[in-house]
């Protein structure tokens, strides 16, 4: 195919990212081109957990799309909360809300990233969206008057802006400098397994920290149909430094670890092993430039602590969506009005990377970690923090002050 199209919005990659800046879009009636390399459903390598954020950023771009989740239980398992177990296997459950009784459908779901990002896509078409799917964007310069990109079927897009939201190995990124940094990049391994046993009736999906893979963890997240995402994850700098070889212990701890392999002693492994890596945000990026937006796990904004990232590159999207549609009312799309887009995105999540990042370097040190966990089984401050997270309460004014910390650690 050889043709040229010309469109206000150009977005690479149709993943939570791009599909949801697509709604958005849409929603503030602006034309734009959503490309994908993949034709979908397709699969994509994650532990499939959608946090309370998704539904969050859903609701502000399309809320019915909540209603289509929340309806549909042969795909979607309810998700109560978060079990995390530390190295000592004290396991601290932590609810995703402080009042069950008051809320009408679960604050996360569980679903493959086949039947949930192919929900998203199907969500996009509208008048003001054209797809093209299944073929890879091959070139994208950025001129002072416009974007240029070409595919790879030999069309060609012409664009006043462009928001990568193509995942984590973004060309576009590297060279505008989102480098993946070993201190700031996460390996992960996906397995689906069916029959494991003594999962939570409320669907809490389970962290295990276990020392001989420190700093990293362990995930069994439960799904509907009687399966199981299981996987792990740890820093790409602890990887090669310690000479790790995840997939032996991802092995181990299934068939040796001595609470965890009871629990698969009547399992079946769905698949092989598949691992892809998590651009961490740990460390604070340029995301907006002349004509030029990140989204997503290009823009690398996945929670260190607990490898998020569809929740947040979902509202990343919304922010951009917010940017963009200021950036088309006054015909700008320069970097002095586009840099809103890293104000907002860092306003909003900054102060929990950074809790998480504090967190994840806790991870190092088992003793503490242990502490921690001792502590949070006994102080209702520490849950309710946790839980106020994964509520999305505006949490910096406590993250500021420095007493709360203090409380944390001193309180009963
Ligand atoms: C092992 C693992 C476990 C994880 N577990 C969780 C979890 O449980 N919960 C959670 O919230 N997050 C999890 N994450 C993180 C989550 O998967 C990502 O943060 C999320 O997918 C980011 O969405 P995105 O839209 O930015 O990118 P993606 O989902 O990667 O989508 C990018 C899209 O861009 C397309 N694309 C790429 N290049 C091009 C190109 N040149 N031209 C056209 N299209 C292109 C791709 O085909 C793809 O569809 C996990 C990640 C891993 C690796």
């Amino acid at each position: 195919m050889s043709s040229q199209k010309r469109t206000k919005i150009a977005i690479i990659g149709a993943g939570p990212a791009g599909t949801t800046l697509s709604m958005g879009l849409s929603k503030e009636k602006i034309d734009h081109v959503l490309i994908d390399r993949s034709t979908f459903p397709r699969d994509k390598i994650c532990g499939d957990a959608l946090s309370g954020k998704v539904v969050y950023a859903l609701n502000r771009v399309k809320p019915d799309v909540v209603n289509q989740i929340a309806s549909n239980t042969k795909d979607y398992l309810p998700s109560w909360g978060i079990s995390f177990i530390a190295p000592n296997r004290k396991r601290l459950d932590i609810p995703f809300t402080t009042d069950k009784n008051h809320v009408k459908q679960a604050p996360g779901f569980i679903a493959t990233r086949e039947d949930f990002d192919h929900l998203m896509v199907q969500n996009t078409p509208s008048e003001f969206c054209e797809q093209r799917f299944g073929t890879k964007v091959n070139q994208t310069e950025i001129k002072i008057d416009g974007v240029h990109i070409t595919l790879d079927d030999g069309s060609v897009i012409d664009a006043d802006a462009v928001v990568d939201c193509s995942g984590t190995r973004s060309d576009l990124a590297k060279d505008y400098g989102i480098e993946l940094e070993h201190n700031h990049y996460c390996a992960g391994l996906r397995r689906y397994y069916e029959g494991v046993e003594g999962l939570s009736e409320e669907g809490y999906i389970e962290l295990h920290f276990i020392n001989d893979v420190l700093p990293g963890y362990f995930w069994i997240f439960p799904m509907t149909n009687n399966r199981v995402n299981v996987g792990l994850g740890m820093l790409s700098a602890s990887v090669s430094k310690n000479k790790i070889n995840l997939k032996k212990e991802l092995d181990r701890i299934v068939s040796e670890h001595p609470e965890i392999s009871k629990r698969f002693k009547n399992a079946k492994p769905l698949e092989t092993v598949k691992g892809w890596g998590l651009p961490l945000g740990s460390k604070k990026r340029k995301l907006s430039f002349n004509r030029l937006l990140f989204c997503g796990d290009a823009a690398s904004i996945i929670d260190p602590f607990t490898g998020e990232g569809i929740g947040n590159a979902m509202i990343s999207a919304k922010y951009a969506a917010d940017v963009l549609s200021k950036a088309v009312k006054e015909n700008d799309f320069s970097e002095a009005l586009l840099k809103e887009y890293d104000e907002q995105v860092y306003h909003h999540l900054w102060p929990e990377l950074n809790m998480s990042h504090q967190l994840q370097k806790m991870v190092k040190y088992p003793w503490l970690f242990n502490f921690v966990a001792n502590k949070g089984l006994k102080s209702n401050e520490f849950k309710t923090l946790l839980t106020s997270m994964f509520e999305n309460v505006d949490l910096r004014k406590k993250f500021k002050d420095p007493r709360f910390y203090l409380r944390l650690l001193f309180n009963k």
